[in-house]
């Protein structure tokens, strides 16, 4: 499963509780060599030498992405993007035996991160963070995060009104206005909106605008709430317990709305499971 806004929020804040003010002892990297090759991962893994001795002053999150900072002015950028794991460890019993990175810290604790489908896992210098393309992507300041504070009805309308592309171009990918949703997200915020996702944002009326505003903050918070969606682990292997309301598991099922047929439709690089009765 992608690890969107919700988890990576999860994980970064049970990281920072965990790991804040540890020092980074030893690393270990194995079966890198394909993420390296699709450059998933440094293309010198001697860069990742530069996070021993270093001290973690915070762990955060924006849009996907989790950032662990070190005071040795050298970040570490992890995104889970299509799938991956990262766990915490207080004994080595626990520690998987398939895993791309390991921390060892001073205090004996570890930390595993496993990427299961494309991802990033990066040891950057600060300064070179924007070499980083996810790092570019999801802590862009300019492209405001659905939990930030300034992210309000009135701005996210000013933002739709101006914009005549369909409504998943403008809600995921490059071009989004903002940062953390992904397909699987986006099928999901609609459904509950009722929007079509074929829908220009700019032709939406200011009540569809708050359908789809609301929509996106509830979702957000109730996966938060939940742990995570239900094939999520969170850092100490936790299930999240996160149902999305539309998605690939009501293939062949009927509407829990209307008891129309899910359909499936082909949408801006991808399927889309809705309800046509529903969703206008
Ligand atoms: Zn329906």
């Amino acid at each position: 499963m992608s690890v969107e806004l919700p988890e990576a929020k999860i994980l970064a804040e049970q990281m920072n509780k965990e790991l804040r003010g540890k020092c980074i002892e030893s690393y270990h990297l194995q079966d890198y060599e394909r993420l390296q090759k699709i450059g998933m991962l440094n293309k010198d893994v001697n860069d990742f030498e530069q996070l021993v001795k270093g001290e973690i002053d915070f762990v955060t999150s924006r849009g996907n992405v989790i950032r662990m900072k070190l005071h040795n002015e050298m970040s570490l950028i992890l995104g889970l993007e299509y799938g991956g794991k990262i766990f915490y460890h207080t004994t080595v019993k626990t520690l998987p035996t398939k895993f791309h990175l390991q921390l060892h810290f001073c205090d004996g604790t570890m930390l595993t991160v496993r990427l299961t489908s494309m991802g990033i896992i990066q040891a950057l210098k600060d300064d070179d963070l924007e070499h980083s393309y996810v790092f570019r992507r999801d802590f862009n300041p300019e492209v405001p995060s659905p939990l930030d504070e300034t992210f309000t009805f009135q701005s996210f309308s000013k933002h739709l009104m101006h914009n005549n592309r369909m409504l998943k171009s403008v809600l995921v990918g490059k071009d989004a206005i903002i940062v953390g949703l992904s397909n699987s997200a986006f099928q999901d915020i609609i459904f509950r909106a009722k929007l079509h996702p074929k829908r220009k944002a700019s032709e939406l009326t200011r009540n569809e605008r708050r359908s789809l505003y609301d929509a996106i903050q509830l979702m957000l918070r109730e996966r938060i709430q939940l742990n995570g969606k239900y094939q999520f682990y969170d850092l100490y292997g936790q299930q999240g317990r996160y149902t999305p309301a539309m998605g690939p598991h009501m293939k062949r099922q009927v509407c829990p709305v209307c008891r129309t047929s899910i359909e499936k439709l082909h949408v801006g690089g991808g399927y889309i499971y809705l309800c046509l009765t529903c969703q206008v």
